[in-house]
């Protein structure tokens, strides 16, 4: 049975899935986009997605055309009809076909598109060992010319982060904000160990607030760990005991090598490890 692929009410042979070449999500990388993920079948923090989505097109003055309880249904709707248990949910709001110059007055009916399919994973041996990883010279978006908190479908900045992490022989990269701060990578955020306390950059260093991250802080709090958000520079990534990444797709994953330089003892960490565990069961329960 081939994929079913929603798109505005109606699902589609996944081949015959398709949006106009004029729709401004293309043309432009207009819209607005989520990653989810479902568990035996049910999706993780579906509310803290859809409220993220819609803050994030409000923030591009992109109407979403239905009611957020609606898209929850759909998302749930299209889940169960592929079969999905373990997977991958993208969501897509794009501003819709316009004409072939920038004015979003001149596009109509936004297209909103859910995949639901499986999830390609870092391989298993990443998660066990670590990832290498390297601080990359792209900066991320500077806030006030694109804010990171809005999860927008035009993502050449993290892309280009990417290809130099690529190029450097690293599946993730390291991407400082414009004042030489640690951000986050190019499609997780980053967390350090040191001195027994949970250190993550602020919201306010220009990144993706990750439904992740949120999920994690919550639980290293449950466990009684001092968390911070606080600004970091690469120093302090150099000096951490232990270095982990967040995201729907990677969900918690180590790090034992940045720019070379081993972090810790160059291990997974006791703390990475304890609270990977806790979110595998958080995802799981
Ligand atoms: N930062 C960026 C740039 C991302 O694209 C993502 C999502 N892939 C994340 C962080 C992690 O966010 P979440 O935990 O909500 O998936």
């Amino acid at each position: 049975m081939s994929l079913k692929v929603y798109i505005n009410g109606t699902l589609f042979d996944k081949e015959d899935a398709k949006i106009s070449v004029y729709d401004h999500g293309l043309l432009y990388g207009d819209g607005v986009f989520e990653g989810l993920r479902s568990y035996d079948g049910k999706v993780f923090r579906l509310d803290e997605h859809l409220d993220r989505l819609y803050e994030s097109a409000k923030a591009i003055w992109l109407k979403i055309p239905m009611a957020k309880a609606d898209l929850a249904k759909a998302v749930n709707d299209t889940v169960a009809t592929n079969g999905i248990k373990d997977g991958y949910v993208r969501l897509i709001v794009t501003r819709g076909a316009g004409s072939l110059g920038l004015d979003p007055n001149r596009t109509s009916d936004p297209q909103v598109i859910i995949i639901a399919d499986s999830i390609t994973l870092y391989p298993k041996e990443y998660y066990e060992n670590g990832l290498e990883i390297v601080s990359v010279s792209t900066i991320r978006n500077h806030p006030a010319a694109l804010s990171p908190r809005v999860k927008s479908l035009n993502y050449l900045n993290n892309i280009l982060a990417k290809i130099e992490g690529l190029q450097a022989g690293c599946v993730e990269a390291l991407m400082l904000n414009h004042k030489g701060e640690i951000a986050e990578c190019t499609g997780d955020n980053i967390f350090l160990v040191s001195r027994g306390d949970l250190l993550t950059p602020p919201v306010e260093a220009g990144i993706l607030q990750g439904i992740t991250r949120d999920a994690v802080i919550e639980l290293a709090k449950n466990d009684g760990l001092v968390v911070r958000e606080t600004a970091l520079t690469k120093h302090d990534v150099y000096i951490a005991d232990e270095c982990f990444l967040t995201g729907s797709a990677a969900e918690v994953i180590p790090v034992v090598k940045v720019d070379s330089r081993p972090i810790g003892d160059g291990k997974p960490g006791v703390i990475t490890r304890e609270l990977s565990k806790r979110f595998h069961e958080l995802t799981r329960s």
